[in-house]
């Protein structure tokens, strides 16, 4: 999902009155866990529904197998504003209570571990959004004059009880789902899978048959209704060979279809270009991929058909790419959101680095600078905090700096490879299922053959981000630096970082180092051949951090320096020109003639007595620095 952040004053106004609906999920773990005990193998949805009002009536039907122990009290949750007329189990009516979103019915009989459950649940009413980010409602689609008006639901995190009787538990999927959606003409209802049947009604209505039999989270189910054009057809995916269904609903004038559809056809090469990035095909083939172009300021992933506002190229982007992480494997829990969003958008980065190449920076920096707005906010949402839809989809923490934590774990895996493959494995081992950052831990540790628990530590459960302190300070082929990394939350501290630092020299080249920096100050020197004239930290922009950086060229004549003897055997003195007894620091470093330190002292001795019997025969550069002069000189080991 991707909502336009413009919404989210609008939210906080809401969010006083909507959070009361969010303390009813809190039940949802007892409930499901300990009074009602069942796992949900289908849903068949029947909905009369129109764009002209948000009356809904239908029913539920659940197909369930009783779990843990024996069932006596079924429960379910359905959005209070409809009135449920009855609930049916196993063929016999049975009484129940409808409060704080919960249907508890009691079971007519006994239902044992393992025995089927059927469960029907008629009801009809007013429907009312419960969902703070956006939610079930109607609106106009399309542009202003040949805009359509359009009934949609959307349901994550929490809100896919206000349209049908569904047990809101993230990891018990649906093996299959059908969805009969009844509307007058000359609307027409696209919803997850296949469209079977269109069948004619009384009262010049139509019922619209959906079906899908791909495993299914609640909140992944979704319909629109709505006068759309349609724009369907089939391209073949390049990896399988194999064609996939590609539909899109829309309201689009014809004036600005060109445009737009030049942007939807984009999709079939997004999809191909994900299949051979991450090595899974396009996991709901047999059925389809569309869009429905409904007005929820944003994009919800919806299984099989993307609802979306627009098809910006990110945005499209963005929601495909939830076909592999969101719907082929879902977050085990919403505190792992990430599994989600944190893929979904750096895909979308992806997609863009490849198709629109010189858009990808800005995005990249853009990115990395909402990412670290907030200091002190973890990416892994906390606790206290899974029943707070705007903290599980806080656009600068879960999906910029979920997304740019991934940029990060890529630069620190040392291979694209090895980080792919990492997704691939993953993928592969939790298709259709549930997982959470854990388990993509563990595979990336299989994969790597080492602890990756540190770095999550810091980087993911860990508040804040590392601030890399560096001050390089140059002089002619010189070049020292300076630097250690902080955090900007005081409750975390973090491992040694290794800061990439490209080096341009005078004479036109540049060299890409790498300086381990830690919580203490540490000093690093180089001597290049060429005169330094500038330094760049985080050239390619691999670490989620923020930068203190400052850089002088020190234009102060280099003194020339004696040492006694030259050639030296094993010892020799350093003589420095300016005669000085007072016990002023003397910094002493020795390059070889590849520009490599050889060796370093730091000294107060007035002449520095330096041994040196296991280096190799040779010439080597001096440089020594006393107070703010520099001097240089050439020694020779015989
Ligand atoms: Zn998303």
């Amino acid at each position: 999902m991707i909502h336009h952040r413009g919404t989210w004053v609008l939210i906080t106004v809401l969010w006083g009155i909507q959070s009361f609906v969010f303390a009813q999920q809190e039940k949802a773990s007892e409930y499901y866990n300990d009074s009602s005990c069942y796992d949900v193998k289908c849903y068949d949805l029947r909905i009369s529904a129109s764009p002209d009002s948000l009356y809904i009536k239908g029913s539920t039907s659940i197909v369930a197998t009783v779990e843990k122990k024996t069932l006596t009290r079924f429960y379910i949750q359905l959005n209070d504003a409809l009135t449920v007329d009855s609930v049916i189990i196993n063929e016999h009516p049975c009484t129940f209570e409808h409060s704080g979103n919960w249907i508890k019915a009691i079971t007519p009989q006994k239902i044992e571990v393992g025995k089927m459950l059927q469960a029907t649940i008629h009801y009809h009413g007013n429907a009312v959004s419960s969902n703070v980010i956006g939610g079930l409602g109607i609106g106009t689609t399309g542009n202003s004059e040949n805009g359509c008006k359009v009934f949609y639901t959307l349901s994550e995190p929490y809100a896919a009880l206000d349209f049908f009787a569904c047990k809101q538990w993230v990891t018990d999927k649906a093996d299959s789902l059908k969805i009969y959606i009844t509307t007058p003409k000359p609307y027409m209802a696209v919803a997850n899978g296949l469209l079977r049947s269109v069948d004619e009604k009384p009262n010049n209505r139509r019922t619209f048959y959906w079906e899908s039999h791909y495993p299914i989270a609640y909140y992944l189910i979704g319909f629109a209704v709505g006068e759309f054009k349609s724009y369907n057809y089939r391209f073949l995916s390049t990896k399988s060979g194999d064609s996939i269904r590609f539909e899109n609903y829309h309201c689009f004038s014809d004036a600005e279809w060109p445009e737009y559809k030049n942007s939807i056809d984009k999709t079939v090469e997004i999809i191909n270009y994900y299949e051979s990035l991450i090595g899974v095909l396009y996991p709901f083939g047999r059925e389809k991929y569309g869009h429905v172009v409904v007005p929820i300021g944003g994009g919800m992933e919806n299984q099989t058909i993307t609802f979306l506002q627009n098809f910006d190229f990110t945005l499209v982007a963005h929601e495909l790419a939830h076909s592999w992480f969101g719907n082929y494997v879902t977050c085990s829990d919403w505190q792992n959101i990430w599994i989600n969003e944190g893929f979904a958008t750096y895909l979308s980065y992806l997609a863009l680095e490849k198709f629109y190449p010189a858009e990808a920076p800005d995005w990249l920096n853009s990115c990395l600078e909402l990412a670290t707005r907030d200091s002190l906010a973890s990416i892994y949402i906390p606790a206290d905090k899974v029943f707070d839809p705007l903290r599980i989809f806080s656009y600068y923490n879960t999906y910029m700096k979920g997304a740019y934590f991934l940029h990060t774990l890529r630069y620190f895996t040392e291979s694209d490879e090895i980080f792919f493959q990492v997704w691939q494995n993953f993928l592969q081992k939790y298709a259709y299922k549930n997982a959470g950052v854990e388990d993509f831990k563990r595979e990336l540790e299989a994969k790597t053959g080492r602890s990756w628990s540190a770095f999550f530590n810091e980087w993911f459960y860990g508040k804040g981000y590392p601030v890399i302190h560096l001050s390089g300070n140059a002089k002619n082929n010189f070049l020292q630096l300076q630097g250690m990394v902080k955090a900007s939350s005081s409750d975390n501290r973090y491992s040694p970082i290794p800061v990439p630092v490209r080096i341009q020299w005078q004479n036109g080249g540049d060299t890409l180092i790498r300086i381990v920096l830690s919580d203490t100050t540490s000093r690093h020197s180089f001597f290049f051949s060429s005169p330094v004239t500038a330094i760049t930290v985080d050239p390619q922009h691999q670490l989620l951090a923020k930068f203190k950086i400052s850089f002088a060229i020190d234009t102060t004549p280099l003194q020339s320096i004696r040492t006694f003897p030259n050639p030296f055997n094993d010892c020799f003195q350093v003589i420095f020109p300016t005669t000085d007894t007072s016990a002023v620091e003397r910094k002493l470093w020795i390059y070889n003639m590849a520009g490599q330190q050889v060796y370093s002292l730091q000294t107060h001795q007035r002449l520095p007595q330096v041994c040196l019997a296991k280096l190799i025969s040779g010439t080597y550069l001096l440089v020594a620095q006393k107070q703010e002069q520099w001097y240089v000189g050439r020694i020779m080991k015989r």
